[in-house]
């Protein structure tokens, strides 16, 4: 079943997630000012799956349970299947200029289909099977999953069962003939509040004192003992202005991030995908983060396009249009944005089969990939501060346009006021010039950002964690080999 956009948001209801913000309770979280534009964002990747005209990118032929399911829910069976990922992360992040938040579950559905094949030819586990039967589940229903990684860490010197507090890593705190207890709490969870289900992964590899770390495993959102607290965003609280609009820069849409706490919530056998097989975390995390640096690919050029767009608009606006070191600017972000899309699709292009028989992506060019994500958008965002000038920073609110309250010798509004002296070039009425301003302060300042800029620099690993993965692909020695072939230099052994 392929759900529409509005059926997605009727299910949420069903869902009796608790969520709490700003200290209290949210009981109707769905229609809630400051949440709902991230279900909207997320609804899209519901939405477009009926367009005839995106049906070839948004779904895929199920390799478990046969027909058309989301490819959100889809285990790649081939390169072109990756492919295809990106070129659908870019449609959403054009249609949305946000985060969409329903890869982290694709992510994770592809990290752990391929890792517990591994774990149980080892050790004669049942994780596998356990996991194909929930997969099948998802697709049947065409649910949406939060892929939850990251902990809390605390002490980043220390290992996870070295923390002097032991909740700063999920963990099994009981083990039970029917399944396990966790607990703990997973940080930076993107478009949790609004997904069906949590499928849960260590977030680094461990050793053998961390055995009660290295879990792996699915429950509802609305599971006994599971909390979320919304995180907050730059400029957020604008959401609740009565009548906002203008000064929203992106009203229909946004992201969202929020903590997940797991308070001893029992896991049934069936859902537990890894349990204790501590060197198989690492390989987890790793193809995790593959998968989702490889997504960085498609998204954010999908968002980068709508800034360029807003940038160039801007220009025209303010009558600045043709000079030439405007369409200069122009030319660097569209180079820039190419060169992410470039990366997203070569390390698809590379990608290869698993023991399990999906698709991973190439590792070194997804963590390539990642790496200029943390730098190229943030050029992208600074050409277009650029291009717009300061008033997408100084200008006066919404409501000052739109007040008539007489201020001028000849009875002229703040409105009147503000509209004769922010006029820009013939093309555009006021309010135009101002929703463009606004939109770009939205995604390079406001709470589009951190879909966007520093969800960059963070999202999928911070530079370092690319950096780290690259020293290991990178083959130096095999490199230094090549250099001695040619420089007639022998190997000395
Ligand atoms: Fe998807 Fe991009 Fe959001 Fe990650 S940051 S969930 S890849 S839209
Ligand atoms: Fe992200």
């Amino acid at each position: 079943m392929l759900m529409t956009g509005e059926q997605y948001i009727e299910s949420l209801r069903k869902l009796k997630t608790r969520v709490y913000m700003f200290g209290e309770k949210i009981d109707n979280w769905v229609d809630h000012p400051m949440i709902r534009p991230s279900i909207n964002c997320l609804a899209m990747t519901y939405e477009l799956a009926h367009d005839s005209q995106y049906k070839d990118l948004m779904t895929a032929e199920s390799s478990l349970i046969g027909g058309k399911v989301n490819r959100f829910t889809h285990l790649h069976q081939n390169s072109e299947d990756l492919v295809k990922k990106v070129k659908m992360q870019r449609l959403l992040g054009q249609k949305t200029a946000s985060c969409f938040q329903r890869c982290v579950g694709l992510d994770a559905f592809n990290a752990v289909y391929s890792t517990t094949f591994e774990v149980d030819k080892k050790y004669g586990t049942h994780y596998h099977e356990n996991f194909v039967e929930y997969l099948k589940y998802i697709q049947e229903n065409d649910l949406t999953v939060d892929g939850a990684m990251t902990d809390a860490k605390g002490d980043r010197s220390l290992s996870p069962s070295q923390q002097a507090d032991p909740d700063l890593f999920v963990h099994i705190v009981e083990r039970k003939p029917d399944g396990i207890v966790v607990k703990g709490m997973k940080c930076h969870q993107t478009g949790s509040i609004n997904s069906h289900e949590h499928l849960v992964m260590p977030t680094i590899a461990m050793a053998e004192a961390d055995k009660d770390y290295a879990v792996s495993f699915s429950c509802p959102s609305d599971a006994d003992g599971l909390f979320i607290i919304y995180g907050r965003q730059s400029c957020d609280t604008r959401k609740l202005e009565e009548g906002a609009d203008v000064d929203l820069g992106n009203k229909q849409f946004g992201g969202q991030e929020a903590v997940v706490v797991f308070d001893n919530v029992f896991i049934p056998n069936k859902n537990i995908y890894l349990c204790g097989e501590v060197e198989f975390a690492g390989m987890l995390v790793e193809r995790f983060a593959g998968y989702h640096r490889q997504s960085y690919g498609g998204c954010k050029v999908g968002v980068g396009d709508v800034i360029i767009g807003a940038a160039a608009l801007a220009t025209d606006y303010n009558g600045t249009g043709k000079a030439s070191h405007i369409k200069d600017k122009l030319i660097e972000m569209t180079h820039l944005n190419e060169t992410l899309y470039c990366c997203g699709i070569a390390c698809s292009a590379a990608g290869y089969p698993t023991k399990a028989g999906n698709y991973q992506v190439d590792l070194l060019l997804a963590n390539v990939c990642k790496q200029n994500v943390t730098r190229f958008p943030y050029e992208i965002v600074r050409l277009a501060e650029d291009i717009a000038g300061g008033l997408m920073v100084t200008m006066p609110s919404e409501k000052d346009f739109k007040s008539d309250l007489k201020v001028g010798k000849n009875g002229e509004s703040i409105g009147d006021i503000c509209n004769k002296y922010f006029v820009g070039a013939p093309v555009c009425t006021t309010e135009e010039r101002m929703r463009v301003l606004r939109f770009l302060e939205n995604i390079c300042l406001g709470s589009s950002a951190v879909g966007y800029r520093t969800e960059s620099m963070h999202g999928a690993g911070s530079p370092q964690a690319q950096r780290i993965m690259i020293a290991r692909q990178g083959n130096i020695e095999g490199k230094k080999k090549l250099a001695k072939d040619i420089a007639g230099i022998k190997n000395r052994d």
